[in-house]
This record gives C-alpha cells, sequence and structure tokens, in this order.
C-alpha cells in the first residue's frame, strides 16, 4: 500500500473482440461430488440453503447453469468454449456456509474458487488456468450493506457491489462518502483485499486504508473477526490479494466526509493538435501535486478513421468543491489545458460517481442503476494490464508509446495520478 513520490499508475486495457459465444458444459458427471458436498454442508451448518436457488450444475439445468456463470463475469475471454467449466456453483446465502463450504471442498479434495464481483482481469473467480476440476462459490446473495452514520463507518458484505455501497452511503446523508474503486459493479470482496482505488485515494487514500474491521474465513473454515485474527493477518488481507489469507466475509470501512457540491469536467484534447504533447507532459509533471481535492485522469483512446487515425487524450477531472474554486486550482496549476466555466459541472456524490464511472453523462439514469450491479461497458474481451511511472515519460517515449498504441484496432490507456494522501501513507 505504501506510494513513492510520483505519480501516474498507467494502466492499459485493450478490448479484443473474439466474440465466440457458445458454450459447452462439461460432460462429466459431478452428481456425486455435488451430492456429497451438500451432504457435508449440511453436517456443518444448521442454516437451510434452497438447492433450486444455491445449487447450478451443468447436469441439472445447463442453460441456468451458464447464465449464472456469466452472471458477472467481466471478461468474456474466460468463458468461451474452450476455457474449463466449474463442476458446480453454490451460492451460500448464510456465512455459515462460506465456512462450511471450505470445511467440504477440503474433505472432498475439490479446488474452488471465489467469486464476489467476478472482475479479475484474468477471470480467475470463475476460471481455472490448470487442468483441475474446480467448483465456484459466489457470494453474490451475501451482499447486506449497514450504513452508520453516527458511527461514521459502513459493514459491507463481500458479494455487493462497489455502485451499490455508494448508493446506500447516499441514501443516508449527502456529506459522506467512501473510498473505493470507480467502476460500479466492482466486487467488494475481491477489490478490496486487493488495494482498490479510486476518485477520493488522492484525499483519503485506499479503500484498504479506510477498513476498520472485517470478518473472514480462513483456511479451517474458521470465522475471524480483526481481534480474532490478530494484527499481522489484518494488515496482510487489505492488498494482500483475492483469496491469498482465506474467504473475506464483510469489511467494516470509515466513512469520508465530501462536500455537497461536487464539481466534474472533461476536456478532450488530440495528439494532432501542436499542443498535445505539451500539455500531457506538464499533466505529468502537476497531475500528483495539485490539491489533493483534485482527482484529474487521462484517457487515451483511438479516434479518427484508418488513414487518418489518431490519439485523443481525455482529461477527466473529479473535484471536492464547487467550480469557482476549481477554476483557481487549474488556471494556477495547470492552465494549459485551458480548461473553462463552461466545462464545469457541479454535482453531488453520487452524482459524479455516476459520471465517472462509465454511464452516459449527456443522459445519465437515475442512481438506482447502481444498485442493478450491471457493468455500464456490458460484455467485453479484454486483456487489461496495470503499471507504474514513477519518472515523467520524456516526449520520446511517449512518441513511441503512442506509435505502439495505434497499432491497435481497439485500445484503451488510463493514466492516474497518485500524490496527494496517497504519498503520506507508510
Ligand atoms: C472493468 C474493470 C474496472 C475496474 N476498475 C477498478 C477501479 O476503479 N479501481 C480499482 O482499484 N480496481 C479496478 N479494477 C480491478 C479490480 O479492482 C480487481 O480486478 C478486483 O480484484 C475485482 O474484484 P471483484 O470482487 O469484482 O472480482 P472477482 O473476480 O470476484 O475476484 C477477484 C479475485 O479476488 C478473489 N476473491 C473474490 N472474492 C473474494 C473474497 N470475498 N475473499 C477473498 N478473495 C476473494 C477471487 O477469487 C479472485 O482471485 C477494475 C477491473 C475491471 C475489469
Amino acid at each position: 500500500m505504501g506510494v513513492s513520490k510520483l505519480s501516474p499508475a498507467i494502466s492499459y486495457i485493450s478490448f479484443i473482440a473474439l466474440y465466440f459465444s457458445f458454450y459447452t458444459v462439461a460432460s462429466t458427471s459431478s452428481n456425486s461430488l455435488q451430492d456429497d458436498f451438500i451432504n457435508c454442508l449440511h453436517q456443518n451448518t444448521n442454516v437451510d440453503f434452497p438447492l433450486e436457488k444455491t445449487f447450478f450444475t451443468p447436469q441439472s439445468n445447463a442453460s441456468l447453469f451458464i447464465e449464472v456463470l456469466k452472471s458477472t463475469a467481466q471478461n468474456q475471454r474466460y468463458l468461451t468454449k474452450s476455457m474449463p467449466k466449474p463442476e458446480f456453483i453454490f451460492k451460500p446465502v448464510h456465512e455459515s456456509h462460506v465456512q462450511a463450504s471450505i470445511i467440504c471442498s477440503k474433505k472432498l479434495g475439490i479446488h474452488h474458487h471465489v467469486r464476489s464481483g467476478g472482475h479479475d482481469y484474468e477471470g480467475l473467480s470463475y476460471v481455472s488456468h490448470i487442468e483441475t476440476p474446480f467448483i465456484i462459490i459466489d457470494l453474490s446473495k451475501l451482499r447486506q450493506i449497514n450504513v452508520d452514520i453516527e458511527d461514521n463507518s459502513v459493514w459491507v458484505q463481500a458479494g455487493a457491489t462497489v455502485g451499490e455501497l455508494y448508493y446506500r452511503i447516499s441514501e443516508k446523508s449527502k456529506i459522506h462518502g467512501c473510498p473505493a474503486g470507480i467502476y460500479p459493479s466492482l466486487g467488494i470482496g475481491g477489490h478490496i483485499t486487493g488495494g482498490a482505488y479510486g476518485s477520493l485515494m488522492r484525499k483519503y487514500g485506499l479503500a484498504a486504508d479506510n477498513v476498520l474491521d472485517a470478518k473472514i474465513v480462513d483456511a479451517n473454515g474458521k470465522l475471524l473477526d480483526r481481534t480474532a485474527m490478530g494484527e499481522d493477518m489484518f494488515w496482510a488481507i487489505r492488498g494482500g490479494a483475492g483469496g491469498s489469507f482465506g474467504i473475506i466475509l464483510s469489511w467494516k470501512i470509515n466513512l469520508v466526509p465530501v462536500p455537497q457540491t461536487l464539481t466534474v469536467f472533461t476536456v478532450t484534447k488530440t495528439l494532432d493538435q501542436d499542443a498535445g504533447f505539451k500539455i500531457l507532459s506538464k499533466w505529468q509533471q502537476v497531475a500528483d501535486k495539485l490539491v489533493e481535492e483534485l482527482f484529474l485522469r487521462v484517457f487515451f483512446t483511438i479516434a479518427g478513421n484508418n488513414e487518418n487515425k489518431t490519439v485523443a487524450m481525455s482529461y477527466i477531472g473529479q473535484f471536492l468543491g464547487d467550480k469557482g474554486n476549481l477554476m483557481e486550482v487549474m488556471n494556477k496549476g495547470f492552465p494549459e489545458l485551458g480548461l473553462s466555466m463552461k466545462d464545469c459541472i457541479e454535482m453531488n456524490w453520487i452524482e459524479s460517481i455516476m459520471y465517472s464511472s462509465g454511464f452516459s453523462t449527456t443522459t445519465p439514469p437515475p442512481p438506482e442503476v447502481l444498485l442493478q450491479a450491471k457493468s455500464p461497458i456490458g460484455e467485453v474481451y479484454f486483456k487489461a494490464k496495470s503499471d507504474f511511472a514513477k519518472e515523467p515519460i520524456p516526449i520520446l517515449g511517449l512518441k513511441g508509446m503512442i506509435k505502439k498504441f495505434l497499432e491497435e484496432n481497439a485500445a484503451l490507456m488510463i493514466w492516474t495520478p497518485y500524490g496527494g494522501m496517497m504519498d503520506k501513507n507508510p
């Protein structure tokens, strides 16, 4: 969680359309495995689990099985015909079912993959990259959220999405927020244990920095809270990556203050405009040093047609304050971008979440859409990679990078600045 002095984390996300949407399901019978698992679950929990709502197998209902497998899988590459499929999917409806699942998969010698929001780049929560039978424990039915404004905290279960969490907080208060990821369909379970950064990180740090307590099931099926797991393990689960130290059932997270008025903006430049590289170079020098209320990312996309391909760079900003104050900050620290009052849109925090997260900005749906846990970009096939730059990339390097970028048919690159609280964390 410690962060170096600078600077942009550079993420490359290439979307490669493959369009194989056939599915086959495992032909081997897993009935006896499933029966043994169910019997074992009964022996290890007193809480009932209606089979038709919790167990999904290719044998009992192939199309429903595929529907459930696909339901939150974000990367379609790992759902194609050749990809291994689980023997069955189990959706616990009670925390004790997760404990029992660990005990039973150990006892039966079957690998399990845990899924919360299904946004793992390499599909680790729903596909196996080694040739071994596996099952999925899907936490999507464990999605309770209890916001306690007086205590300034929220308990959120692993199967909830980031969007639901933000919505439930905004329902209770317009001046409280929570630092976590930007993309609303991210799962709380995999996301926070993996580091989780978002638009409040320069002001308040990562979600993991704001975790106060957690409930986790360890490798022996024991349920532990912060006191029971001890401070070493509590440190490890906040950034140590999904599945490394047990199954997270829920997090208690600190709420943070947000102003009633925030300002968002998007300014798009292309590289064939003379100033394109100069503005980008200046962004690299200042983005992590501007006031920590400002979160200013750059999105690179391919624009134009085949003969006239270029790169569009959208500077997308979120400012914790009104547009007058934002203009002062930008005029002083980054006038080269040419931000004007008419680019600035004032809104509240939950509206700013919608603005930043990929929903239409011209006709945004109501914030209740965040409760549907749907991905705003729909079904995509992609390869994604993240990297860190600690020094500004010189113009020569930028030109080489852009040349490579333009070789793709469809690609997206996002530059995200750190600084602020991210420099202060040990
Ligand atoms: C479109 C998209 C947008 C993204 N945006 C952001 C962003 O704004 N900020 C950011 O920081 N990251 C972002 N990410 C990366 C994302 O945070 C990680 O991929 C994260 O691990 C996803 O968590 P999940 O629960 O949705 O995924 P899952 O695929 O369900 O899980 C990811 C990993 O964690 C494990 N896991 C899942 N649940 C649990 C649990 N309860 N306990 C223990 N292990 C578990 C899984 O087995 C898997 O290995 C984005 C990814 C995508 C695809």
